[in-house]
């Protein structure tokens, strides 16, 4: 089994600097040329919710998911309809210059359709499957072994993602009668998460034996609270060199989700632990799939993992700002950039890196604006109507009138020109 020696799985100790702990070393998987692991940068990845047989819906959502930064995108694979319609997906997308890898989430009846299916299991860059459903009694053992020797045949990646809601029961009631047993029994959360861990550890066990390289396992132990997340995968990381993947599932709607997601994600990421991470967002009504992309994202950069598009550094606004013109602004250029950079990440490779500031009056404007590349500082309630704006910490102009945003836009862009060398052909 993939086993760390203990000295190499200890903690890693903070550095001095502001910066993440360095990363534990896992195994590195190849997930249709994307490295997870192994040191690789941590990898963004999402979920469809299309119906995965309707291939124009997904086609076009995928789509979107990459365009906003989705690195591996996963789509559910549930009935044949779905798994026949994987490889004209596939299809559809590299027409429209679409590369992305994508993954098949297999629940119950994933033996069946890999094998009924194989233009789906040739398509597919890696398979999801969850111990917990892979099967029942006697034929769990036959149909993991069915999956993983499809992985095998094809050369495809196995994630294998035990779930708290759907925890392999006879496993958690081994666990629960050797508790009894204990001296000093654990309680039941304890219990739960040894349960959640072993089935993913036994798991990729029974995958190696079976045949499967342990580089071509990736593991993931989700629940949905953010301490437990945190518990279960510190003792994860510390007992198996697999890559893993992150995510706090079912995180919730709206601000809960991404914040409980950020919170126990960020913990993690800090230590060393993920390889690749998926926020696992619920819609609001008409809010589009691509946010979970988007936090994630931005998850990663404001941690100082990756770097993605320029960041907006901007003030929350209090009474010395009557207006909401720098809200409007901060808005404008966070807007501007992220649409802009695209182009840039061709263009002028580094511009992800660019720092921006807009800020509402002269108490904090200036400051913070000269620790940007470019900051502008607005003016406040009682200010002269000017806003000067600062350039690698030095006031360089100063704009007035009805066309600030216009002309900070314009700046921003000048700069990227001049600064990120604009690459050749
Ligand atoms: S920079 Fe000025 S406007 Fe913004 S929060 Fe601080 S005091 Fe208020």
């Amino acid at each position: 089994m993939a086993r760390m020696q203990h000295d190499a799985i200890t903690r890693p100790t903070p550095p001095a600097s502001a910066a993440p702990w360095p990363r534990r070393l896992t195994r590195q998987v190849l997930i249709g040329g994307v490295a997870v692991g192994g040191g690789a940068p941590v990898v963004v990845q999402s979920m469809t919710n299309t119906d995965t047989a309707d291939v124009a819906a997904s086609v076009k959502q995928v789509a979107e998911l990459w365009r906003a930064g989705s690195e591996l995108v996963r789509l559910t694979v549930n009935t044949p309809e779905a798994a026949a319609a994987i490889p004209r997906i596939r299809e559809k997308l590299l027409m429209m210059g679409v590369d992305v890898p994508l993954i098949g989430d297999f629940h119950y009846n994933g033996h069946q359709l890999l094998a009924g299916e194989p233009a789906c299991a040739e398509a597919l860059a890696k398979y999801r499957i969850n111990p917990g459903n892979v099967g029942f009694g006697r034929k769990k053992d036959t149909q993991f072994a069915s999956i993983i020797e499809a992985a095998i045949r094809y050369g495809k990646p196995v994630r294998i993602g035990a779930n708290w809601g759907s925890l392999d029961q006879a496993l958690a009631a081994r666990l629960m009668d050797e508790n009894h047993g204990r001296a000093e029994p654990w309680d039941a959360g304890r219990v739960l998460r040894e349960a959640l861990i072993l089935s993913a550890v036994e798991s990729a066990a029974r995958a190696v034996e079976l045949g499967l390289p342990a580089e071509r396992i990736v593991l993931s132990c989700k629940v949905s609270g953010v301490q437990e997340l945190i518990a279960v995968y510190r003792d994860l990381a510390a007992r198996c060199d697999y890559a893993l993947h992150l995510g706090l599932t079912e995180a919730g709607i709206g601000s809960k989700g991404i914040v409980a997601s950020s919170a126990a994600l960020s913990v993690l990421l800090q230590e060393g632990i993920g390889d690749t991470i998926r926020i696992s967002l619920t819609p609001e009504p008409g809010q589009p799939r691509t946010t979970e992309v988007v936090v994630a994202q931005e998850l990663l950069q404001t941690t100082g993992q990756r770097a993605f598009t320029p960041m907006v550094t901007a003030c929350p606004g209090c009474g010395r700002t009557t207006s909401t013109f720098f809200q409007e602004l901060a808005k404008t250029v966070q807007e501007h950039v992220r649409a802009k950079m695209p182009e840039w990440r061709i263009s002028h490779p580094g511009a992800e890196n660019l720092s921006l500031a807009v800020m509402g009056c002269v108490v904090n404007g200036p400051g913070e604006s000269r620790q940007a590349d470019i900051g502008i500082s607005l003016p406040g309630t009682g200010e002269a109507p000017s806003a000067p704006v600062f350039i690698d910490g030095e006031k360089k102009v100063t704009l007035k009138g009805e066309n600030i945003a216009a002309e900070f836009v314009a700046l921003i862009d000048d700069y990227v020109e001049t600064r990120y060398a604009r690459k050749a052909g």
